[in-house]
Order: structure tokens, then C-alpha cells, then sequence
């Protein structure tokens, strides 16, 4: 009797702790053109939208969250792209590692799960040097993609690895400081950090977009292949049930607030006109879709799913 207690207990547990870990497939896998582009999920953070969002109309933020059927508290996705092209796999961001808590970092065993293995990443682009996109990138010191470049605008490299700057930091934000340099450092050592211009291909059909504003070198990447196109917005935006309906609203962690809104709008309007693809990292996981013009306003429309992998 005593051992059918002990085993309900462990067993209660067991269900209780499963309960309570990323159990959720984390990979999404679509062609673009020739290429295929996979979604990693890195996990998810709660963010509390009322405390971080400004620039809101009075009850603007609880109305849309509600008109979205979300409360203040909403589940956010920190998602990663693995572009797999001419025998290249090429990560967008790196997820947030071991920097943001045990809700993220599930990176590496996204990749695996999707049929990779970290060793075979040729390259990472990183968007900005937030710990949530570049805190994945090493684990207890070491390079978690020891064969992969890593590839930074040098604005944003100036800017997060400045000791400088940290000390000028307000005390809650040297930790963002600390991730980057952390983080980026092994690479640094073994000379695998590159910086690049503006609108040159980094790759065949993949470049770099000046999306500044969220942080000083904020970068997006486009890929084209075969006449279809996807850009990585990378943080134009957060609060997706907020931000498309009003996208001057901005979030605590822009370093120019105004300057970030201002490129969230051109993104927005530049992604209706273009009609491509769009992959933000920070909507709901795969976080892949396409955006509409809506009112003053813009809507999402998440890609609609399909069970069939092409190639
Ligand atoms: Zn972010």
C-alpha cells in the first residue's frame, strides 16, 4: 500500500512537472522560393503590457488586448529563423539562452527537433544584441555554433559592448549590457564576428535593412528566392494585438522610442505595399504571416497552415 502511495505521489508529480515544461513541437517549416525557412521557438516570457507599452491612448492597451481575446499579461513568443539555402543553414537571432529564465533558451533543442544539429550552423545574423536574440549563442562561456559566423551591425556592436555606456546605464539596464558582451565575447576571440553594409548580400538573396530605432544598429534581413520574399523584422514589434492597430505605441526596451515607431511604421506600411512575407519574432510562434492595411491602422494575418513540407 505504502509503495502504490509513494508511486501516485511520484506519478501526481511527474504529470504536475511535465505540466509545467515547453512540451510544444517549437518548429514550423515553409519554402520560400528555394529556400526553406524554419521557425525555432526559443520559448515564451511573460511580458505585462500595461507596465511596459507608452504612448497609448487612456484604456487603448486594455481595449486591444480584449478586442484580441488577451489580458494584460500576455505570453510572448521569442522566436528564431533557421534559413536553409545553397547548402547554407543560416540562423536569424539566437534566442535568449540561459539570460531570461527556464520559460526560454529552448534554441538548441528546437534545432534538434527540427533535424539540425548547432555544430552545422554556418551563420548567424543577428538583428540586434538584446540578450532574448543573442544570449543563445553561448553557453557556460563557450560557442554553442562553434563553425558559425556571426554577423553584426557595427552600430549596435559600438553601442552594447561600450564599458562606457553601461556605466552610464540606469542600473536595471547594465544587465542588457553584460548578455552582450557575455554572449558575443568567445565569437570575438576566435575572430568570428563580421560586420557588413547595408544592402549588400550577405548570402545569395539575403541582405541587410537599416531598421534603426529599437536599438542603434537594428537590422532586418530580407530573403528572396525564386520571386518570393520574407523579411526578419527582428524587434519592430512586440504587442502585436496593440502595436498594428496603433503602431506609435512603443515598448520600454527602445533605446530612441520615437526613431523605433517611426520604422515600425514604414515596416508596416512597406509590407502592405510589398506583399510579402513577413517573420517578427516576438508574435505569436511561428510568428510568420503577412500584413493588411486596417483603417488608420494595420492587421496581421498569420500564415495559414500547411501540413506538407515542399522538397
Ligand atoms: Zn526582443
Amino acid at each position: 500500500m505504502k509503495h502504490v502511495t509513494t508511486f501516485l505521489i511520484a506519478l501526481f508529480l511527474f504529470t504536475v512537472s511535465k505540466a509545467q515544461v515547453n512540451s510544444q513541437p517549437g518548429y514550423y517549416k515553409m519554402p520560400i522560393g528555394d529556400a526553406e525557412v524554419i521557425a525555432l521557438s526559443d520559448g515564451t516570457i511573460t511580458l505585462d503590457m500595461n507596465a511596459l507599452l507608452f504612448n497609448a491612448k487612456p484604456n487603448e492597451i486594455n481595449n486591444l488586448l480584449q478586442q484580441n481575446f488577451l489580458t494584460n499579461k500576455v505570453e510572448t513568443s521569442i522566436t528564431v529563423y533557421l534559413i536553409r539555402t545553397n547548402n547554407k543553414l543560416i540562423l536569424i537571432d539566437a534566442g535568449a539562452g540561459s539570460f531570461m529564465g527556464s520559460t526560454l533558451g529552448k534554441l538548441t533543442q528546437s534545432i534538434i527537433n527540427a533535424g539540425f544539429q548547432p555544430e552545422q550552423i554556418d551563420a548567424v545574423l543577428l538583428t540586434h544584441l538584446h540578450a532574448d536574440h543573442v544570449g543563445g549563442l553561448t553557453a557556460n562561456d563557450k560557442m554553442v555554433f562553434p563553425n558559425a559566423t556571426i554577423y553584426i551591425n557595427k552600430s549596435d556592436t559600438a553601442f552594447w559592448l561600450s564599458k562606457q555606456n553601461r556605466t552610464n546605464a540606469a542600473e536595471g539596464d547594465k544587465g542588457f549590457f553584460d548578455a552582450a558582451s557575455i554572449s558575443i565575447t568567445p565569437y570575438l576571440k576566435a575572430g568570428k564576428v563580421k560586420s557588413f553594409d547595408y544592402g549588400t548580400p550577405l548570402f545569395p538573396g539575403i541582405t541587410a535593412l537599416a531598421t534603426p530605432g529599437h536599438s542603434p544598429g537594428h537590422t532586418s534581413y530580407v530573403l528572396e528566392s525564386k520571386g518570393e520574399k520574407i523579411v526578419f523584422w527582428g524587434d519592430l514589434v512586440h504587442a502585436g494585438a496593440v502595436q498594428f492597430e496603433d503602431p506609435a505605441v512603443t515598448i520600454h526596451f527602445d533605446v530612441d522610442s520615437p526613431k523605433a515607431a517611426e520604422e515600425r511604421k514604414q515596416a508596416f506600411k512597406d509590407a502592405t505595399t510589398g506583399k510579402y512575407w513577413v517573420a517578427a519574432g516576438h508574435l505569436s510562434f511561428p510568428g510568420i504571416g503577412h500584413v493588411r492595411a486596417n483603417g488608420s491602422g494595420y492587421s496581421w494575418v498569420p500564415a495559414n497552415y500547411s501540413s506538407v513540407v515542399a522538397r
